[in-house]
């Protein structure tokens, strides 16, 4: 049991500044969205998540991709549409009423996506970047910290530690699945990762930090989703993230996880 990051509270109560009437809660947080913001159409699907119970947006205007060139030759695109996409999202924040979850991957980017995020994503690729870390740490926007594919427990509530300490209290940790399951590929090719579900209880059991489950990640195929979405609550997930796009097939990243949205309404209802 690690006394100090048990010391170390999280604010299950999330400040946040989209609608001052309303008090919002890791618990039962809600999150869905396509991978990343595409082009105007955001602002329509940000209102078709709402619609389907959604609490907040989530969208990549910035975007680490495996591959950042081989993979995206549309034209312009390359990781993401970036400042447009941080614009868009501010316009699908006005419309909507929805909070917006977006990656920040970078310190020095933390200015720029501070004035459209309500939740500050750090990704997996940056789970201990530990600069980054610091520096969201002395923020005052909350941050959903997505687990490395490879964290242990001790490294997890390490990393939690580091953006506690600098004095942000509003974090929430994402489990969006880990390395070790190459013996789905043949029949699913596009699962890359293994769910991670039983460091649900794990951390319940070590820290009252807020735990959002990502079953899109962990599972990499879209059938899965719903299942995993329903394991992770019942184990006690706080919350979900959770790809959503009108058009799944067409998603421009992620394509083969993202669901639509008749299936995500069903799944926050549930
Ligand atoms: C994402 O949420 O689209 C994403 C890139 O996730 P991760 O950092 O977990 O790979
Ligand atoms: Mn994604």
């Amino acid at each position: 049991m690690n006394k100090f990051i048990k010391s170390l509270k999280s604010q299950g109560k999330l400040n946040l500044s989209i609608n001052k009437s309303s008090t919002f809660h890791w618990e039962h947080f809600k999150i869905a969205g396509p991978c990343s913001v595409e082009g105007p159409d955001i602002i329509k699907i940000a209102q078709e998540i709402k619609n389907c119970g959604a609490t907040a947006l989530r969208a990549g205007a910035y975007k680490p991709c495996t591959f950042p060139v081989t993979k995206y030759k549309n034209g312009g695109w390359k990781e993401g549409l970036k400042k447009e996409g941080l614009e868009l999202l501010k316009e699908a924040k006005k419309s909507s009423g929805l909070a917006i979850v977006t990656e920040v991957m970078d310190v020095r980017m933390i200015d720029e996506i501070s004035e459209v995020a309500d939740i500050f994503q750090i990704g997996t690729r940056n789970f201990q970047n530990y600069t980054l870390l610091d520096e969201v740490g002395k923020h005052n926007t909350p941050v959903l910290l997505k687990r490395g594919t490879w964290a242990t427990l001790d490294e997890i509530l390490g990393a939690c530690e580091r953006i506690l300490v600098g004095g942000n209290k509003n974090i929430a940790i994402c489990l969006r699945g880990v390395v070790g399951m190459p013996s789905y590929r043949h029949i699913y090719p596009s699962i890359r990762w293994a769910p991670d579900l039983m460091m649900i209880p794990a951390l319940k059991e070590n820290t009252n930090i807020p735990i959002i489950y990502d079953p899109s990640h962990s599972t990499g195929y879209r059938n899965f989703v719903p299942a995993i979405s329903k394991a992770a609550i019942a184990i006690g997930a706080d919350g979900l993230i959770i790809e959503a796009h009108p058009n799944p097939d067409k998603s421009i990243s992620d394509p083969d996880q993202a669901i639509d949205f008749k299936t995500l309404k069903k799944i926050f209802n549930d």
